[in-house]
């Protein structure tokens, strides 16, 4: 396990260990690292001669300082869990704010088009251009082969996918499955700040998913979105900030469904004010 907290460091290693043919898998993070985490680093670590895995809290993409404030920063156990998962191979990079940036903490502007405009674009203004400006200095740092990406967040996949685009990154962007508890909720770092008895009403999110999911084939988007307000509306513990169900390839909300497109179930809902997103295919 090596651990570098500048770009120089981790560039310098990469240089001297990567051989011809060798490929770098890459999974950006957070921190705060659970199992959904290591199902991705899992996937990169067979499919890679070399697995990083940045942990870093990107300012950038925080519209809300108290959320930022708030997100859990726990790098020694993160460290110790993928050390308890995996023995040699993984590089953990973990910057500074200054080092990542050069010491200009700014947002880039990206046109994603219509999919920046919906959904988390929409209820978090400037996330994307924040996302995109922190992948932009981590792929310039690591130059990956590949790099792997939850679908919880489906909306970023579909935005990485675009930035790889615009700024002609040969990388090949990976989309990987949601995993989830026990009881269907997502596992998320922002999961540590609910109460075990937030948690366990939590799985009432996918539950409705689920739910979503069998009446899409008889209902039509409307009476769908309507059921999923009608649930939220009659549980005092949470407040549904969105419900949408959208077009796979360009998140826009559907109204009339057209049977040879794909469509997703997508939900944003606040606990114990904490924010939780989900998503499902509906077909
Ligand atoms: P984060 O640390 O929340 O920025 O997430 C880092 C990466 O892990 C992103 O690509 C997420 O989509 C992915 N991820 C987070 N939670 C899960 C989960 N429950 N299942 C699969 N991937 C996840």
């Amino acid at each position: 396990m090596h651990i570098f907290n500048t770009k120089e460091t981790l560039q310098q290693h990469l240089k001297s260990c990567l051989k011809k043919n060798e490929s770098i898998g890459f999974v950006p993070t957070m921190g705060a690292l659970h199992i959904g985490h290591i199902s991705l680093v899992s996937q990169s670590f067979k499919e890679n001669s070399y697995t990083v895995v940045s942990i870093f809290v990107n300012p950038t993409q925080f519209n809300n300082e108290e959320d930022l404030i708030n997100y859990p920063r726990t790098l020694d156990i993160d460290v110790a869990l993928l050390k308890a998962h995996f023995n040699s191979n993984i590089v953990v990079f973990a910057p500074s704010p200054e080092n990542l940036y050069n010491r200009k903490i700014v947002s880039m502007n990206f046109n994603f088009g219509i999919i920046e405009h919906q959904m988390e674009g929409k209820y978090r203004p400037g996330h994307f251009n924040g996302v995109g400006t922190v992948l932009t200095h981590l792929f310039n740092a690591v130059k990956p082969t590949r790099a792997y990406f939850g679908e919880k967040d489906f909306q970023q996949l579909q935005i990485v996918k675009k930035l790889v685009d615009l700024k002609n990154f040969n990388i090949e962007i990976i989309g990987c499955e949601i995993f989830r508890e026990i009881n269907g909720l997502a596992y998320s770092s922002r999961n540590q700040r609910l109460s075990n008895t937030a948690k366990k009403t939590a799985s009432i999110i996918f539950q409705t998913l689920k739910n979503c999911k069998e009446m899409f084939g008889t209902k039509n988007a409307l009476e769908v979105t309507d059921y999923v307000t009608s649930i939220f509306k009659k549980k005092e513990a949470f407040t549904l900030e969105y419900f949408e169900i959208a077009d796979t390839l360009n998140l826009e909300t559907v109204t009339k469904i057209n049977p040879k497109k794909k469509y997703r179930a997508f939900i944003a809902v606040f606990i114990e004010e904490v924010r939780l997103i989900d998503n499902i295919a509906l077909n």
